[in-house]
Protein backbone atom coordinates (compact mmCIF):
# COMPACT_ATOMS: atom_id res chain seq x y z
CA UNK A 1 0.00 0.00 0.00
CA UNK A 2 1.73 3.08 -1.01
CA UNK A 3 -1.26 5.63 -0.67
CA UNK A 4 -1.68 8.17 2.07
CA UNK A 5 -5.33 7.17 3.64
CA UNK A 6 -7.95 9.69 4.82
CA UNK A 7 -10.20 7.93 7.31
CA UNK A 8 -12.86 8.65 9.11
CA UNK A 9 -14.50 7.69 12.44
CA UNK A 10 -17.17 8.09 13.86
CA UNK A 11 -17.63 8.10 17.50
CA UNK A 12 -14.84 9.50 20.01
CA UNK A 13 -15.36 6.57 22.58
CA UNK A 14 -12.54 4.49 23.58
CA UNK A 15 -13.74 2.34 20.60
CA UNK A 16 -12.88 4.66 17.91
CA UNK A 17 -9.70 6.17 19.56
CA UNK A 18 -8.65 2.72 20.17
CA UNK A 19 -9.58 2.27 16.21
CA UNK A 20 -7.13 5.60 15.34
CA UNK A 21 -4.70 4.26 17.40
CA UNK A 22 -4.25 1.10 15.41
CA UNK A 23 -4.73 2.76 12.14
CA UNK A 24 -2.14 5.49 12.31
CA UNK A 25 0.77 2.81 13.70
CA UNK A 26 -0.65 0.42 10.76
CA UNK A 27 -0.23 2.92 7.96
CA UNK A 28 2.24 5.41 8.30
CA UNK A 29 0.81 8.27 5.99
CA UNK A 30 -2.74 7.44 7.37
CA UNK A 31 -4.24 10.17 8.59
CA UNK A 32 -7.60 10.35 10.89
CA UNK A 33 -10.34 12.40 11.64
CA UNK A 34 -12.80 11.52 14.48
CA UNK A 35 -16.13 13.05 14.47
CA UNK A 36 -18.54 12.99 17.80
CA UNK A 37 -21.92 14.45 18.45
CA UNK A 38 -21.25 15.29 21.61
CA UNK A 39 -18.87 19.02 21.91
CA UNK A 40 -16.10 16.29 23.76
CA UNK A 41 -14.57 13.30 23.34
CA UNK A 42 -14.20 9.82 25.07
CA UNK A 43 -18.11 8.71 24.94
CA UNK A 44 -18.86 6.74 27.63
CA UNK A 45 -15.64 7.23 29.64
CA UNK A 46 -17.22 10.58 30.35
CA UNK A 47 -20.73 9.63 30.46
CA UNK A 48 -21.06 6.25 31.07
CA UNK A 49 -18.61 5.46 33.63
CA UNK A 50 -19.50 6.41 37.39
CA UNK A 51 -17.88 9.13 39.10
CA UNK A 52 -17.35 7.67 42.18
CA UNK A 53 -14.91 5.24 39.40
CA UNK A 54 -11.47 7.68 39.00
CA UNK A 55 -9.65 4.56 38.24
CA UNK A 56 -11.54 3.51 35.04
CA UNK A 57 -11.88 7.35 34.35
CA UNK A 58 -7.97 7.45 34.16
CA UNK A 59 -8.24 5.31 30.61
CA UNK A 60 -8.79 9.22 29.22
CA UNK A 61 -5.14 10.01 29.96
CA UNK A 62 -3.93 6.89 27.37
CA UNK A 63 -6.89 8.18 24.94
CA UNK A 64 -5.53 11.97 25.45
CA UNK A 65 -2.36 10.92 24.04
CA UNK A 66 -4.02 9.13 21.07
CA UNK A 67 -5.83 12.08 20.09
CA UNK A 68 -2.82 14.52 20.70
CA UNK A 69 -1.23 12.54 17.86
CA UNK A 70 -0.61 15.14 14.80
CA UNK A 71 -1.96 12.37 11.98
CA UNK A 72 -5.27 12.68 14.29
CA UNK A 73 -7.98 15.12 14.19
CA UNK A 74 -11.16 15.23 16.92
CA UNK A 75 -13.73 17.11 15.61
CA UNK A 76 -17.01 17.20 17.83
CA UNK A 77 -20.29 18.36 17.84
CA UNK A 78 -21.02 16.82 14.61
CA UNK A 79 -23.94 14.51 14.15
CA UNK A 80 -23.48 11.35 11.87
CA UNK A 81 -26.16 11.81 9.71
CA UNK A 82 -27.89 14.77 10.22
CA UNK A 83 -24.60 17.19 10.15
CA UNK A 84 -22.94 14.99 7.71
CA UNK A 85 -24.18 11.49 6.01
CA UNK A 86 -22.50 9.05 4.63
CA UNK A 87 -22.68 10.29 0.77
CA UNK A 88 -20.58 13.29 1.80
CA UNK A 89 -17.99 11.58 4.22
CA UNK A 90 -16.94 9.55 0.79
CA UNK A 91 -16.11 12.86 -0.67
CA UNK A 92 -13.47 13.55 1.65
CA UNK A 93 -12.28 10.14 3.30
CA UNK A 94 -10.94 6.91 1.67
CA UNK A 95 -12.95 4.71 4.49
CA UNK A 96 -15.44 5.43 7.53
CA UNK A 97 -15.45 3.30 10.84
CA UNK A 98 -18.22 3.36 12.72
CA UNK A 99 -17.56 3.09 16.65
CA UNK A 100 -20.72 4.67 18.01
CA UNK A 101 -21.19 2.12 20.76
CA UNK A 102 -24.27 1.13 22.86
CA UNK A 103 -25.86 4.24 24.77
CA UNK A 104 -29.54 3.39 24.71
CA UNK A 105 -31.74 1.37 27.32
CA UNK A 106 -32.53 -2.54 25.83
CA UNK A 107 -36.17 -2.46 26.32
CA UNK A 108 -37.93 -4.58 28.89
CA UNK A 109 -41.60 -5.45 28.16
CA UNK A 110 -43.29 -6.13 30.72
CA UNK A 111 -46.77 -4.13 31.69
CA UNK A 112 -45.90 -0.72 33.36
CA UNK A 113 -42.67 -0.44 32.56
CA UNK A 114 -43.75 3.13 30.85
CA UNK A 115 -44.97 4.67 34.32
CA UNK A 116 -43.44 7.70 35.54
CA UNK A 117 -41.15 6.66 38.12
CA UNK A 118 -39.77 3.61 35.69
CA UNK A 119 -36.80 4.75 34.44
CA UNK A 120 -33.84 3.28 32.15
CA UNK A 121 -29.94 2.73 33.75
CA UNK A 122 -28.31 4.55 30.58
CA UNK A 123 -30.70 7.17 30.73
CA UNK A 124 -29.66 7.96 34.87
CA UNK A 125 -26.29 7.27 34.16
CA UNK A 126 -26.25 10.02 31.74
CA UNK A 127 -27.43 12.65 34.47
CA UNK A 128 -25.59 11.51 36.96
CA UNK A 129 -22.66 11.92 34.65
CA UNK A 130 -23.78 15.44 33.41
CA UNK A 131 -25.01 14.28 29.85
CA UNK A 132 -25.54 17.53 28.18
CA UNK A 133 -29.13 15.98 26.04
CA UNK A 134 -30.82 14.70 29.37
CA UNK A 135 -32.96 16.99 31.44
CA UNK A 136 -30.87 18.84 34.46
CA UNK A 137 -33.52 17.48 36.86
CA UNK A 138 -34.46 14.03 38.14
CA UNK A 139 -37.23 13.06 40.42
CA UNK A 140 -34.94 11.52 43.31
CA UNK A 141 -38.42 11.32 45.75
CA UNK A 142 -38.26 7.55 46.21
CA UNK A 143 -37.66 5.60 49.37
CA UNK A 144 -37.70 2.11 48.51
CA UNK A 145 -35.96 1.57 44.97
CA UNK A 146 -36.00 -1.82 42.42
CA UNK A 147 -32.95 -1.89 40.70
CA UNK A 148 -33.30 -5.09 37.29
CA UNK A 149 -30.62 -6.39 36.59
CA UNK A 150 -27.22 -8.41 37.82
CA UNK A 151 -24.58 -6.98 35.90
CA UNK A 152 -21.85 -3.85 36.46
CA UNK A 153 -24.49 -1.24 35.58
CA UNK A 154 -27.22 -2.74 37.99
CA UNK A 155 -24.14 -2.27 40.39
CA UNK A 156 -23.01 1.31 39.50
CA UNK A 157 -26.92 2.59 39.50
CA UNK A 158 -27.67 0.81 42.92
CA UNK A 159 -24.28 2.28 44.30
CA UNK A 160 -25.08 5.47 43.29
CA UNK A 161 -28.85 5.46 44.50
CA UNK A 162 -27.62 3.98 47.91
CA UNK A 163 -24.53 6.29 48.55
CA UNK A 164 -25.55 10.18 50.44
CA UNK A 165 -24.55 13.00 47.88
CA UNK A 166 -21.60 13.83 50.39
CA UNK A 167 -19.87 10.33 49.67
CA UNK A 168 -20.04 11.78 45.91
CA UNK A 169 -19.34 15.22 46.45
CA UNK A 170 -15.19 14.87 45.87
CA UNK A 171 -16.13 13.43 42.65
CA UNK A 172 -17.07 15.60 39.05
CA UNK A 173 -20.56 15.19 39.77
CA UNK A 174 -22.35 18.52 38.50
CA UNK A 175 -23.85 20.78 41.00
CA UNK A 176 -27.50 20.04 39.55
CA UNK A 177 -26.56 16.07 39.93
CA UNK A 178 -25.28 16.71 43.85
CA UNK A 179 -28.35 19.03 44.74
CA UNK A 180 -30.85 16.29 43.60
CA UNK A 181 -28.68 13.40 45.14
CA UNK A 182 -29.00 15.31 48.36
CA UNK A 183 -32.39 15.76 48.58
CA UNK A 184 -32.84 11.92 47.89
CA UNK A 185 -35.09 10.67 51.11
CA UNK A 186 -34.03 6.54 49.93
CA UNK A 187 -33.87 4.02 53.06
CA UNK A 188 -33.96 0.77 50.94
CA UNK A 189 -32.04 -0.35 47.28
CA UNK A 190 -33.76 -3.68 46.19
CA UNK A 191 -31.31 -5.14 43.34
CA UNK A 192 -33.30 -8.12 41.64
CA UNK A 193 -31.50 -10.63 39.82
CA UNK A 194 -33.62 -13.08 37.79
CA UNK A 195 -30.87 -15.97 38.08
CA UNK A 196 -28.90 -17.26 40.92
CA UNK A 197 -25.48 -16.05 42.19
CA UNK A 198 -23.46 -18.49 39.64
CA UNK A 199 -25.19 -16.49 37.00
CA UNK A 200 -24.47 -12.54 38.07
CA UNK A 201 -22.29 -10.65 35.20
CA UNK A 202 -20.77 -8.53 38.09
CA UNK A 203 -16.97 -8.48 38.44
CA UNK A 204 -15.73 -9.25 41.55
CA UNK A 205 -14.49 -5.80 42.55
CA UNK A 206 -17.67 -3.56 41.52
CA UNK A 207 -19.40 -5.84 44.28
CA UNK A 208 -17.49 -5.03 46.74
CA UNK A 209 -17.33 -1.76 45.93
CA UNK A 210 -21.16 -1.76 46.97
CA UNK A 211 -19.80 -2.61 50.69
CA UNK A 212 -17.23 0.41 51.31
CA UNK A 213 -19.54 3.11 52.16
CA UNK A 214 -20.09 3.71 55.82
CA UNK A 215 -24.14 5.08 54.94
CA UNK A 216 -24.84 1.15 53.42
CA UNK A 217 -25.62 -1.92 54.32
CA UNK A 218 -25.35 -4.20 51.87
CA UNK A 219 -27.99 -7.46 52.93
CA UNK A 220 -28.09 -10.41 50.71
CA UNK A 221 -31.24 -12.13 51.16
CA UNK A 222 -30.43 -16.47 51.58
CA UNK A 223 -33.35 -17.34 49.56
CA UNK A 224 -31.71 -17.11 46.31
CA UNK A 225 -28.74 -18.40 47.06
CA UNK A 226 -28.87 -21.78 44.88
CA UNK A 227 -26.87 -23.55 43.00
CA UNK A 228 -27.54 -26.18 40.07
CA UNK A 229 -25.13 -28.60 37.97
CA UNK A 230 -24.47 -25.60 35.63
CA UNK A 231 -23.50 -23.20 38.64
CA UNK A 232 -21.02 -25.42 39.90
CA UNK A 233 -19.51 -25.87 36.32
CA UNK A 234 -19.54 -22.06 36.04
CA UNK A 235 -17.61 -21.77 39.47
CA UNK A 236 -15.25 -24.25 38.97
CA UNK A 237 -14.63 -22.86 35.06
CA UNK A 238 -14.37 -19.20 35.99
CA UNK A 239 -12.55 -17.55 38.50
CA UNK A 240 -14.33 -13.98 38.78
CA UNK A 241 -17.69 -15.91 39.31
CA UNK A 242 -16.65 -18.20 42.07
CA UNK A 243 -15.09 -15.08 43.71
CA UNK A 244 -18.41 -13.18 43.32
CA UNK A 245 -20.37 -16.29 44.67
CA UNK A 246 -18.14 -16.55 47.79
CA UNK A 247 -18.28 -12.59 48.58
CA UNK A 248 -22.12 -12.96 48.53
CA UNK A 249 -21.89 -16.19 50.43
CA UNK A 250 -20.08 -14.25 52.76
CA UNK A 251 -22.57 -11.15 53.43
CA UNK A 252 -25.55 -13.37 53.45
CA UNK A 253 -24.57 -15.05 56.75
CA UNK A 254 -22.98 -12.11 58.20
CA UNK A 255 -24.50 -10.19 61.43
CA UNK A 256 -26.34 -6.90 60.80
CA UNK A 257 -24.99 -3.71 60.67
CA UNK A 258 -26.57 -0.57 61.45
CA UNK A 259 -26.32 1.71 58.59
CA UNK A 260 -29.21 4.39 57.52
CA UNK A 261 -29.33 3.04 54.23
CA UNK A 262 -29.49 -0.60 53.11
CA UNK A 263 -29.04 -2.06 49.72
CA UNK A 264 -30.52 -5.61 49.16
CA UNK A 265 -29.43 -8.24 46.78
CA UNK A 266 -32.44 -10.64 45.69
CA UNK A 267 -31.57 -14.08 43.46
CA UNK A 268 -33.67 -16.06 41.53
CA UNK A 269 -36.34 -12.81 40.87
CA UNK A 270 -37.94 -11.87 37.71
CA UNK A 271 -39.79 -8.79 37.10
CA UNK A 272 -43.57 -9.34 36.03
CA UNK A 273 -45.50 -6.19 36.00
CA UNK A 274 -44.89 -2.54 37.33
CA UNK A 275 -47.67 -1.33 38.81
CA UNK A 276 -49.38 2.34 40.00
CA UNK A 277 -51.54 4.58 39.96
CA UNK A 278 -50.57 7.17 37.50
CA UNK A 279 -46.78 6.26 38.94
CA UNK A 280 -45.10 3.10 40.21
CA UNK A 281 -45.99 2.02 43.32
CA UNK A 282 -44.97 -1.77 43.27
CA UNK A 283 -43.03 -4.08 40.93
CA UNK A 284 -44.21 -7.73 41.18
CA UNK A 285 -41.66 -10.32 40.65
CA UNK A 286 -41.92 -14.38 40.09
CA UNK A 287 -39.83 -16.58 42.04
CA UNK A 288 -37.48 -18.37 39.60
CA UNK A 289 -36.10 -22.27 39.86
CA UNK A 290 -32.59 -23.17 38.34
CA UNK A 291 -32.95 -26.10 35.48
CA UNK A 292 -30.08 -27.57 35.45
CA UNK A 293 -27.87 -25.38 32.97
CA UNK A 294 -27.80 -21.86 34.82
CA UNK A 295 -31.23 -21.59 32.73
CA UNK A 296 -34.17 -20.45 35.15
CA UNK A 297 -38.14 -21.19 34.68
CA UNK A 298 -40.70 -19.18 36.65
CA UNK A 299 -42.22 -21.06 40.06
CA UNK A 300 -45.51 -19.61 39.75
CA UNK A 301 -44.88 -18.07 42.78
CA UNK A 302 -45.36 -13.98 43.02
CA UNK A 303 -44.22 -11.35 45.36
CA UNK A 304 -45.14 -7.69 45.02
CA UNK A 305 -42.42 -5.23 46.40
CA UNK A 306 -43.55 -1.71 47.55
CA UNK A 307 -41.13 0.36 45.80
CA UNK A 308 -41.40 4.17 44.23
CA UNK A 309 -38.90 3.80 41.52
CA UNK A 310 -37.48 0.98 39.32
CA UNK A 311 -34.33 1.37 37.28
CA UNK A 312 -33.95 -1.17 34.43
CA UNK A 313 -30.66 -1.96 33.91
CA UNK A 314 -30.81 -4.86 31.78
CA UNK A 315 -28.10 -4.14 29.08
CA UNK A 316 -27.14 -1.36 26.52
CA UNK A 317 -28.53 -0.88 23.43
CA UNK A 318 -26.96 0.76 19.82
CA UNK A 319 -28.81 3.00 17.45
CA UNK A 320 -29.31 2.48 13.69
CA UNK A 321 -27.39 4.89 11.97
CA UNK A 322 -28.55 6.65 8.71
CA UNK A 323 -27.47 4.41 5.18
CA UNK A 324 -26.14 1.82 6.84
CA UNK A 325 -27.44 -2.02 7.66
CA UNK A 326 -28.85 -2.79 11.26
CA UNK A 327 -29.34 -6.08 13.02
CA UNK A 328 -32.40 -5.14 15.63
CA UNK A 329 -32.57 -8.49 17.10
CA UNK A 330 -28.58 -7.89 18.18
CA UNK A 331 -28.71 -4.47 18.21
CA UNK A 332 -25.47 -4.44 15.90
CA UNK A 333 -24.08 -3.77 12.35
CA UNK A 334 -23.66 -6.66 10.52
CA UNK A 335 -20.37 -7.25 9.69
CA UNK A 336 -17.34 -9.67 8.82
CA UNK A 337 -14.44 -9.01 10.87
CA UNK A 338 -15.17 -5.52 10.90
CA UNK A 339 -16.06 -4.94 6.79
CA UNK A 340 -19.64 -4.04 7.20
CA UNK A 341 -21.44 -5.65 5.03
CA UNK A 342 -25.27 -5.19 2.86
CA UNK A 343 -28.58 -7.00 3.10
CA UNK A 344 -27.13 -9.17 0.55
CA UNK A 345 -23.75 -10.03 2.62
CA UNK A 346 -21.44 -8.12 0.53
CA UNK A 347 -18.92 -5.67 2.02
CA UNK A 348 -20.09 -2.09 1.37
CA UNK A 349 -16.58 -0.80 0.02
CA UNK A 350 -14.92 1.84 2.62
CA UNK A 351 -17.07 0.69 5.45
CA UNK A 352 -16.44 -0.71 9.02
CA UNK A 353 -17.13 -1.11 12.25
CA UNK A 354 -15.79 -1.85 15.53
CA UNK A 355 -16.88 -1.39 19.55
CA UNK A 356 -20.06 -1.92 20.65
CA UNK A 357 -22.13 -1.29 17.99
CA UNK A 358 -19.86 -4.56 16.32
CA UNK A 359 -20.18 -6.84 18.74
CA UNK A 360 -23.01 -5.80 21.41
CA UNK A 361 -22.47 -4.12 24.73
CA UNK A 362 -20.30 -6.09 26.26
CA UNK A 363 -17.15 -6.55 27.77
CA UNK A 364 -14.79 -3.95 29.50
CA UNK A 365 -12.89 -0.95 27.83
CA UNK A 366 -9.80 -3.25 27.09
CA UNK A 367 -12.09 -5.47 24.96
CA UNK A 368 -13.24 -3.13 22.29
CA UNK A 369 -8.92 -2.85 21.74
CA UNK A 370 -8.89 -6.49 19.92
CA UNK A 371 -12.37 -5.12 17.99
CA UNK A 372 -10.31 -2.52 16.69
CA UNK A 373 -7.36 -5.09 15.82
CA UNK A 374 -9.30 -7.01 14.01
CA UNK A 375 -11.05 -4.01 12.18
CA UNK A 376 -7.92 -1.70 10.92
CA UNK A 377 -6.42 -5.70 9.76
CA UNK A 378 -9.28 -5.79 7.06
CA UNK A 379 -9.20 -2.15 6.48
CA UNK A 380 -5.23 -2.10 5.83
CA UNK A 381 -5.68 -5.33 3.96
CA UNK A 382 -8.25 -3.81 1.91
CA UNK A 383 -5.98 -0.61 0.82
CA UNK A 384 -5.38 -0.68 -2.47
CA UNK A 385 -8.80 -1.59 -3.42
CA UNK A 386 -10.37 1.21 -1.14
CA UNK A 387 -12.36 3.96 -3.21
CA UNK A 388 -10.52 7.28 -3.69
CA UNK A 389 -12.10 10.04 -2.12
CA UNK A 390 -11.99 13.17 -4.59
CA UNK A 391 -12.11 16.04 -2.08
CA UNK A 392 -8.94 14.27 0.41
CA UNK A 393 -7.57 18.08 1.32
CA UNK A 394 -8.04 17.96 5.01
CA UNK A 395 -9.36 21.53 4.82
CA UNK A 396 -12.03 19.98 2.68
CA UNK A 397 -14.21 18.82 5.84
CA UNK A 398 -14.01 21.58 7.71
CA UNK A 399 -15.06 24.45 5.10
CA UNK A 400 -17.79 21.64 4.58
CA UNK A 401 -18.92 22.14 7.70
CA UNK A 402 -18.60 25.90 8.10
CA UNK A 403 -20.54 26.25 5.12
CA UNK A 404 -23.42 24.54 6.91
CA UNK A 405 -23.13 26.52 9.93
CA UNK A 406 -22.40 23.62 12.12
CA UNK A 407 -20.55 24.49 15.20
CA UNK A 408 -17.88 21.89 15.38
CA UNK A 409 -15.48 21.89 18.06
CA UNK A 410 -11.99 20.77 17.84
CA UNK A 411 -9.49 19.13 19.74
CA UNK A 412 -7.91 22.30 20.92
CA UNK A 413 -11.27 23.62 21.54
CA UNK A 414 -11.76 20.33 23.86
CA UNK A 415 -8.23 20.74 25.69
CA UNK A 416 -9.44 24.24 26.95
CA UNK A 417 -12.95 23.39 27.85
CA UNK A 418 -10.93 20.40 29.96
CA UNK A 419 -8.83 23.22 31.69
CA UNK A 420 -11.49 25.06 32.40
CA UNK A 421 -13.60 22.14 33.99
CA UNK A 422 -10.88 21.40 36.11
CA UNK A 423 -10.28 25.18 37.34
CA UNK A 424 -13.81 24.85 38.35
CA UNK A 425 -13.00 21.28 40.52
CA UNK A 426 -9.96 23.45 42.41
CA UNK A 427 -11.45 25.94 45.03
CA UNK A 428 -13.04 22.70 46.43
CA UNK A 429 -10.12 20.33 46.42
CA UNK A 430 -11.75 18.54 43.23
CA UNK A 431 -10.64 17.04 40.57
CA UNK A 432 -12.82 18.84 38.11
CA UNK A 433 -16.79 20.08 37.95
CA UNK A 434 -18.20 19.07 34.74
CA UNK A 435 -19.77 21.85 32.64
CA UNK A 436 -23.66 20.56 31.40
CA UNK A 437 -25.35 22.46 28.82
CA UNK A 438 -24.03 21.46 25.70
CA UNK A 439 -24.14 25.27 24.36
CA UNK A 440 -21.89 26.39 27.15
CA UNK A 441 -19.83 23.41 26.56
CA UNK A 442 -19.40 24.79 22.88
CA UNK A 443 -18.59 28.52 23.50
CA UNK A 444 -15.98 27.63 25.60
CA UNK A 445 -14.62 25.14 23.21
CA UNK A 446 -14.69 27.67 20.59
CA UNK A 447 -14.24 31.17 22.48
CA UNK A 448 -10.18 29.77 23.25
CA UNK A 449 -9.80 27.82 20.18
CA UNK A 450 -10.32 30.53 17.35
P1 LIG B 1 -24.79 -7.06 31.39
O1 LIG B 1 -23.48 -7.28 32.00
O2 LIG B 1 -25.11 -7.76 30.13
O3 LIG B 1 -25.91 -7.38 32.50
C1 LIG B 1 -27.27 -7.32 32.20
C2 LIG B 1 -28.07 -7.97 33.33
O4 LIG B 1 -29.44 -7.77 33.04
C3 LIG B 1 -27.84 -9.47 33.47
O5 LIG B 1 -27.83 -9.81 34.83
C4 LIG B 1 -29.09 -10.05 32.77
O6 LIG B 1 -29.48 -11.30 33.28
C5 LIG B 1 -30.12 -9.03 33.17
N1 LIG B 1 -31.29 -9.04 32.29
C6 LIG B 1 -31.32 -9.01 30.93
N2 LIG B 1 -32.58 -9.06 30.49
C7 LIG B 1 -33.37 -9.12 31.59
C8 LIG B 1 -34.77 -9.20 31.80
N3 LIG B 1 -35.64 -9.21 30.77
N4 LIG B 1 -35.23 -9.26 33.07
C9 LIG B 1 -34.37 -9.26 34.11
N5 LIG B 1 -33.04 -9.19 33.99
C10 LIG B 1 -32.54 -9.12 32.74
O7 LIG B 1 -25.04 -5.51 31.03
P2 LIG B 1 -24.64 -4.16 31.79
O8 LIG B 1 -24.72 -4.30 33.25
O9 LIG B 1 -25.44 -3.13 31.08
O10 LIG B 1 -23.11 -3.94 31.40
C11 LIG B 1 -22.69 -3.79 30.02
C12 LIG B 1 -21.18 -3.98 29.95
O11 LIG B 1 -20.53 -2.84 30.52
C13 LIG B 1 -20.70 -5.20 30.71
O12 LIG B 1 -19.70 -5.83 30.01
C14 LIG B 1 -20.17 -4.57 31.99
O13 LIG B 1 -19.19 -5.36 32.65
C15 LIG B 1 -19.59 -3.26 31.50
N6 LIG B 1 -19.51 -2.30 32.61
C16 LIG B 1 -18.40 -2.32 33.37
C17 LIG B 1 -18.30 -1.48 34.46
C18 LIG B 1 -17.07 -1.52 35.31
O14 LIG B 1 -16.12 -2.18 34.98
N7 LIG B 1 -17.05 -0.86 36.43
C19 LIG B 1 -19.35 -0.62 34.79
C20 LIG B 1 -20.49 -0.63 33.99
C21 LIG B 1 -20.56 -1.49 32.90
P3 LIG B 1 -29.18 -12.66 32.45
O15 LIG B 1 -27.75 -12.96 32.68
O16 LIG B 1 -30.12 -13.64 33.06
O17 LIG B 1 -29.49 -12.36 31.00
Amino acid sequence: MDRPLRIAVIGAGPAGIYAADHLIKAAETATVDIFDRLPTPYGLIRYGVAPDHPRIKEIINALHRVLDHPRIRFIGNVDYGVDVKQEELSRFYDATVVATGADKDRVLDIPGVDLPGSYGAADFASWYNGHPDVPREWPLTATTIAVLGAGNVAVDVARILAKTADELLVTEIPDNVYQELAKSPATDVHVFSRRGPAQVKFTPQELRELDVSPNVEVIVHPEGIEFDEGSLATMRATRHVKMCVDILQNWAVRDPRDRPRRLHLHFLQAPVSIAGDGKVESLRTETQELTGDGSVRGTGEFTDWDVQAVYRAIGYLSRPLADLPFDTTTGTIPHAAGRVLDLDGEHIPGMYVTGWIKRGPVGLIGHTKGDANETVTSLIADADTLPVAPQRDPEAVITYLEERLVRFTTWAGWQQLDVHEVSLGEPHSRKRVKVVPRDEMIDICNRIAS
